[in-house]
């Protein structure tokens, strides 16, 4: 090869390889409890040593080795969990009443925008990572590819583009066309992985913002679920099922759909047929739980939402504590910005505190919010744990999660691929 590239060429990349080198930078976080996500001992008074964008060490203080220009990020009496994923998050959120009608004609620059600043405030609220299952105008592509290009900063994205909605289904428009039946639905599908997409989201059954469909109905048909799964998992794209309802999630589950969101009127049989197929749910209880309902009445939600919310929300909770008990895979998601204001706390440490409410051990709901969803992702190798390889995206919280997860109440200091973006570390 290198006989192919003039001598100038390769004076040009050997330079470009010097500055990287660098570049690279050295970190050490010191003197914090390092939880073990997989229930053991927590590690105490440790070192997190961090090269560049990954975790080099882990270790006691005296038995890592801390390079001398290492920077030093302390983290004295604090306990340091992986950073936080947020898999069900709208950036462009809209909801209905006073913001929608504050937003009604907004441009799509003006929502890409507020989709950055929306993706600057998870990490304060702990999130590194988010999944956006169903966007508009592709916002959402620019935000990313703004981030991992490193000219502006949020946490990691995995996207699913536009949702693909059916005509007159949830997320529709009246009187608008959407895409319809398996070839429309095809296309769709494989417009948004071009775009970017490593899911694709499909709106199977009705749902609570609109009323496009009860959240029961099965509206997709069997075809068209079928249809859309087999193309998104040959271009190795994963599949997010918007479903309340236990006949449309019968499909999907038997369609290989990756995961279901929300799951509003799930059943134990659907529930107990998930756990065995492996398929994800993603409980965004937030949404319809009364500790929450201040956020509803803060934006001015109408009556006729707050309505179908509260008729809702028994059976959801109902939903969770039997999907907890038959051991489905839960990934933590809200349906709201991970750092939106709610109970005193934001919505992503809410959800966590409603898992164990509704029967999960601390610890279980801890990893609802880490490891688990990126196993979902597949993104289990780089991301989801404190480990050796891994990224170095860590957050800091002043007392053990693992006992009481009202501890993510209390966000310290929160690191993305070894960069701080939040230090409160000795408040
Ligand atoms: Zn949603």
């Amino acid at each position: 090869m290198s006989k192919h590239l003039p001598k100038a060429w390769l004076l040009v990349l050997a330079q470009l390889f010097a500055s990287a080198l660098a570049l690279a930078e050295t970190r050490a976080i010191v003197g914090a409890n390092v939880v073990d996500i997989d229930g053991g001992k927590p590690l105490s008074d440790a070192v997190v040593l961090i090269d560049d964008e990954r975790i080099s060490a882990i270790g006691k203080r005296g038995e890592v080795d801390i390079p001398a220009d290492a920077e030093i990020v302390n983290a004295e009496g604090l306990w340091l969990i992986p950073g936080m994923m947020n898999m069900h998050v709208h950036l462009g959120l809209i909801l209905p009443g006073k913001m929608q009608a504050a937003l009604a004609n907004e441009s799509p620059e003006a929502l890409s925008l507020r989709m950055m600043v929306n993706a600057r405030g998870a990490l304060d609220a702990g999130v590194t990572t988010i999944r956006l299952p169903g966007e508009h105008a592709h916002g959402d592509m620019a935000v990313k590819a703004a981030i991992e290009r490193g000219d502006y900063v949020g946490p990691r994205i995995f996207s699913a583009g536009e949702y693909l909605a059916i005509t007159g289904g949830h997320g529709s428009e009246a009187g608008k066309t959407f895409a319809d039946g398996p070839y429309e639905l095809i296309k769709k599908a494989r417009q948004e992985i071009s775009r970017g997409a490593s899911w694709v989201k499909i709106l199977i059954s009705g749902g609570i913002a609109t009323d496009g469909g009860g959240i029961a109905q099965p509206l997709m048909t069997p075809e068209e679920i079928n249809a859309v799964v087999d193309a998104a998992h040959r271009f190795g794209a994963r599949v997010a099922a918007h479903s309340g309802s236990t006949l449309a999630t019968d499909v999907a589950v038997d369609a290989g759909v990756d995961s279901i969101e929300h799951g509003y009127f799930l059943d134990r049989k659907i529930l107990r047929k998930m756990k065995k197929q492996g398929t994800w749910l993603v409980p965004t209880i937030v949404v319809s739980q009364p500790a929450t309902e201040p956020f509803f009445t803060r934006i001015g939600s109408p009556h006729w939402y707050l309505e179908r919310r509260n008729s809702t929300g028994k059976e959801h909770w109902k939903m969770l504590q039997t999907a907890i008990e038959e051991g489905v895979n839960i990934a933590l998601g809200t349906d709201q910005l991970p750092q939106e204001p709610n109970d005193g706390t934001n919505a992503t440490a809410r959800e966590a505190q409603y898992y164990v409410e509704a029967g999960m051990t601390p610890l279980q709901a801890l990893r609802a919010a880490t490891i688990e969803p990126a196993r979902m992702l597949g993104a289990e190798a780089d991301i989801g744990s404190l480990e050796v390889g891994k990224y170095a995206d860590i957050v800091a919280v002043s007392s053990d999660p693992t006992r009481d997860i009202k501890a993510l109440r209390d966000i310290r200091l929160v690191m993305k691929g070894g960069d701080v973006f939040l230090n409160n570390a000795s408040k």
